[in-house]
């Protein structure tokens, strides 16, 4: 069911000002729902309107001044853009609509024909798709434990980031994080425990990071983190804080009256000081990692050699 509670936008990209007019009449008109609005009347604006990901749907005229409506769909998608798009077009033709479809359009809409009940039975069908494909994308993309990104999808990003790096020279830095001694948890307390305290330590590292940073369930207790415009060295430090603020918050097991510690060790790497490839480079702070264990764990190894404390100042 969608929630109607929210205000949704609706961008509508359409030169004809008297379109635009009989549309927000329409969608006044919406019975179910409350929505807003927008216009843009040229290519760039529409475009550039679209691209904010603000709009919960676009409504796109199939001839835009000169330019042509299906163009400006199929540059905001190259872009990364997921927002549904309804074409409206002045005529019926079967082969509009099939290259709207190819363009990436969820439905294409005949002006001519157009009344509010139809405008809003189309809209809430692409709201209802856009809502089922956010859940596959997140089912295909999070570890349904720790609702971190999963291995896969943490691969891709790295694989993209890796490129960025490279072409701005700007680095970012990639840390292993592994849970020590997490094997004992199981044996001594269960399964479930274990499961409680990976979710613990997931959300705390989740909520270290900057929005801009990624985090994944790399494995069983492994943990894998790209921060972007990073040096070892601060990553070592946002680390660190991590570690100090799970020595302070340990996890407390619901319905039961455990509270259980737990200690990291990780492995940190950069970009561009440490490998050539996205795989080396997951296998230089890997072996970071393993040197950390190896060290005595709860404690942080750079690729470098570095050993930085996990103590609390
Ligand atoms: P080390 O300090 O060397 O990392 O030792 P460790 O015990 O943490 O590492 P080891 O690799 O020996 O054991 C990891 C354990 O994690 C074994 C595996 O059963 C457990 N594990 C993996 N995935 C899950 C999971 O989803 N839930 C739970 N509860 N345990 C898991
Ligand atoms: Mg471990
Ligand atoms: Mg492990």
């Amino acid at each position: 069911m969608l929630a109607m509670s929210k205000v949704r936008r609706i961008l509508l990209i359409d030169d004809d000002r008297l379109q635009q007019h009989l549309i927000q009449g329409f969608v006044k008109n919406f019975r179910s729902g409350t929505f807003e609005m927008e216009g843009a009347q040229t290519y760039d604006d529409g475009l550039k309107k679209l691209l904010s990901g603000r709009y919960s749907v676009c409504l796109l005229d199939y001839r835009l001044d000169s330019r042509d409506g299906l163009e400006l769909l199929r540059a905001a998608r190259i872009a990364g853009c997921e927002t549904p798009v309804i074409i409206l077009t002045a005529d019926d033709s079967e082969e509009v609509d099939l290259a709207a479809m190819e363009a990436g359009a969820v439905d294409y809409l005949v002006k001519t024909t157009l009344n509010p009940r139809l405008l809003e039975r189309s809209i809430r069908y692409a709201l209802k798709l856009d809502e089922t494909l956010a859940q596959l994308r997140q089912l295909a993309q999070r570890d349904e434990l720790t609702r971190l990104l999963n291995r896969r999808e943490f691969q891709r990003i790295l694989g993209e980031e890796w490129d960025r790096s490279v072409r701005f020279k700007r680095p970012f830095a990639l840390v292993m994080v592994d849970i020590d001694h997490f094997k004992r948890i199981n044996d001594t307390h269960g399964h479930q425990v274990g499961d409680e305290v990976l979710r613990h330590v997931a959300s705390l590292l989740a909520g270290q990071v900057r929005t801009v940073d990624r985090v994944a369930r790399y494995g069983g207790e492994e943990f894998a983190l790209i921060m972007v415009e990073t040096d070892r060295k601060t990553a070592a430090e946002n680390i660190k804080r991590l570690g100090v603020l799970l020595a302070e918050t340990p996890c407390v097991v619901p319905t039961t009256n455990l509270t259980i510690e737990v200690t990291l060790s990780a492995g940190v790497a950069s970009s561009l000081e440490d490998a050539g490839s996205p795989n080396e480079l997951v296998a230089v702070a890997d072996k970071a990692l393993y040197a950390a264990k190896a060290g005595g764990r709860n404690r942080i190894v750079m690729a470098d050699g570095t050993v930085v404390p996990f103590s609390a100042k």
